[in-house]
């Protein structure tokens, strides 16, 4: 946070997690570059993209950390959630698997970072309708269960992308404001 006459400057670091090929890298490509990729290859290391946005007038940067791959070996590396202040978690609404495995993730988050951290838990490609296997109800009650927001996004048709994200920056912005 920095004081230069009068204008606030908040960093805010979001992390996204889940099962490998939800469409967490899509999401963000989304949100950030309003770009899809339906042959995303998986890049090795971490990466991070900045998005910048005004909320009651204060500059905000949002610091969105994809994991890049490190999924596939069912971790990912402590720096990664270092410093967090908020964490999407991502499954895919065609794949049941992805949905079981919420409650690892959210292990390894609560293991890695306090409570405070603002929590979204996305059913990603909402799109995929015709082969849904996870219903929005079970989606929306684990989120109750867990104290978690929730919301069904598409990377493909661009489907609440935006608005998951905000809702989380959001809620960090009234956390430490
Ligand atoms: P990651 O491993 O979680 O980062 O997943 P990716 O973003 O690499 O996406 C994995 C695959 O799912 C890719 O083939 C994407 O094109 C596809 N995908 C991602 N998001 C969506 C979506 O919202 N709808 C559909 N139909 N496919 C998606
Ligand atoms: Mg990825």
């Amino acid at each position: 946070m920095s004081d230069e006459e009068g204008s606030e400057e908040y960093l805010f670091k979001i992390v996204i997690i889940g099962d490998s090929a939800v469409g967490k890298s899509n999401l963000l490509s989304r949100y950030a570059r309003d770009e899809f990729n339906a042959h995303s290859k998986t890049t090795i290391g971490v990466e991070f993209q900045t998005q910048c946005l005004k909320i009651d007038g204060k500059e905000i940067k949002a610091q969105i950390w994809d994991t890049a791959g490190q999924e596939r070996f069912r971790a990912v590396t402590s720096a990664y959630y270092r410093g967090a202040f908020g964490a999407l978690l991502v499954y895919d609404i065609s794949r049941r698997t992805t949905f079981d495995s919420v409650s690892r993730w959210l292990d390894e988050l609560n293991s890695h970072c306090d409570s405070t951290v603002a929590r979204m838990l996305v059913g990603n490609k909402s799109d995929l309708e015709n082969i849904r296997e996870v219903t929005s109800e079970e989606g929306k009650t684990l989120a109750e269960a867990e104290g978690l927001f929730f919301i069904e996004t598409s990377a493909r048709d661009s489907t609440n992308v935006r608005t998951a994200f905000e809702i989380v920056i959001r809620e960090i912005y009234n956390n430490v404001s």
